[in-house]
């Protein structure tokens, strides 16, 4: 790119990476908390037929009406409460710091999803990341010390956090609300395996935003999340959201799939079974650290391996998960891997087994 073009970027933009997917074609999928599951052949020729009807020339419901309302009834979100539709939530967090004043500073605990630095960074917002305590928990004290320091506009707390899989404590979830003039978003991404929500608690605090998103309890090929609020907050940010950001097909699927939201819960509960054996067969092997977990994935260090190169041999033997890499505040050697079926699990711990040293 000629000069002249390159100085038309933003240079924090410039110095940014792009979100790294690997290629996972062929691969034992264990990388991205997808749910493992397919759909019962009669449901699945159900919503062909429906697809069959979609109207591609159109566009989209902009208000996605009927879909608001299955949300409304599946998760349950009181009447009073405003929602807010995103492709993925990942826009959503795009579209709250997008609304924030100029000179406003986002902050997240450290390490949480990766995406709230990105976009803060990528809108030329400042970001504070404060260091969690070693056993993931919050670090209150640094909490609230650097709330007083930045007076953050906008706080993100993923709840369960990913990578690390747990819960942060709700005495120091709300101390923070309590705390910070800012708006609190709560990132309930893995709330399906979690079991445990804020969204019954929204109605009480005017600034916090709860954000879910169906991509983890099985339709992440939708790109849907969804964001509730008091409706003095959402009605503000809803007119930024681009007016037909939800497709037809999402729209048309999201809907069928409520009406058959029994089927993905009964799949959730599956995937935590599974978790559960994962958790205590990974914990069987000398030197492997596991983490609890309350979402689809499990964290684990290796105390006496190299995680690059176990990493490299299970994708070698047809396995991907997830290498954490250098994320400051992760013990070294950290891995991540998504629960899947049984049979997915067994071959990774199969090959883990064969792969790894203590
Ligand atoms: C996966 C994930 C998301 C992103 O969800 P999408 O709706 O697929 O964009 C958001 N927050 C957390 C904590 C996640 O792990």
């Amino acid at each position: 790119m000629s000069k002249k073009l390159q100085d038309l970027i933003r240079p924090e933009i410039k110095d940014m990476a792009a979100y790294y997917v690997p290629e996972s074609a062929g691969l034992v999928k264990l990388d991205a908390m997808e749910n493992p599951f397919s759909w019962p052949e009669e449901m699945k020729q159900e919503w062909l037929g429906l697809l069959s009807k979609a109207e591609p020339n159109r566009y989209p419901d902009p208000a996605a009406k009927e879909l608001v309302e299955g949300l409304r009834d599946c998760f349950d979100i009181d009447s009073s409460l405003g929602v807010i539709l995103g492709n993925g939530s990942d826009e959503l967090i795009q579209l709250i710091v997008m609304a924030m004043k100029n000179g406003s500073c986002v902050m997240a605990p450290m390490p949480s999803f990766v995406m709230y630095q990105h976009i803060a960074r990528s809108l030329g917002v400042k970001f504070v990341g404060v260091p969690l305590s070693e056993d993931f928990s919050l670090d209150m004290p640094a909490m609230l010390e650097a709330i007083n320091a930045h007076n953050p506009a906008v706080i993100f707390l993923a709840y369960p956090n990913n990578p690390t899989a747990n819960l942060f404590d709700d005495d120091d979830v709300e101390s923070i609300i309590d705390t910070t003039d800012g708006i609190v978003v709560i990132d309930e991404a893995y709330q399906p395996f979690a079991m445990k929500t804020y969204m019954a608690k929204a109605q009480q605090f005017e600034n916090v935003l709860i954000m879910r998103t169906v991509s983890k309890l099985g339709l992440a090929g939708l790109r849907l999340g969804f964001l509730v609020g008091h409706n003095s907050l959402t009605s503000q940010l809803e007119k930024i959201r681009l007016p037909y950001n939800i497709n037809v097909f999402t729209q048309l699927t999201a809907n069928f799939a409520f009406k058959h939201i029994d089927v993905l819960n009964a799949q959730a509960v599956l995937i935590c079974e599974q978790r559960e054996a994962l958790l205590k067969k990974l914990s069987t092997f000398a030197g492997v650290l596991v983490f609890p977990s309350k979402a689809n994935f499990i964290l684990f260090s290796l105390l006496a391996d190299s995680a690059e190169r176990v990493f490299n041999e299970l994708k070698d033997a047809g396995i991907l998960i997830k290498k954490m890499g250098a994320v400051q505040g992760l013990p070294t050697e950290c891995l991540r891997v998504t629960v899947g079926s049984h049979e997915e699990n067994s071959l990774f711990l199969g090959a883990f087994a064969s792969i790894y040293h203590s």
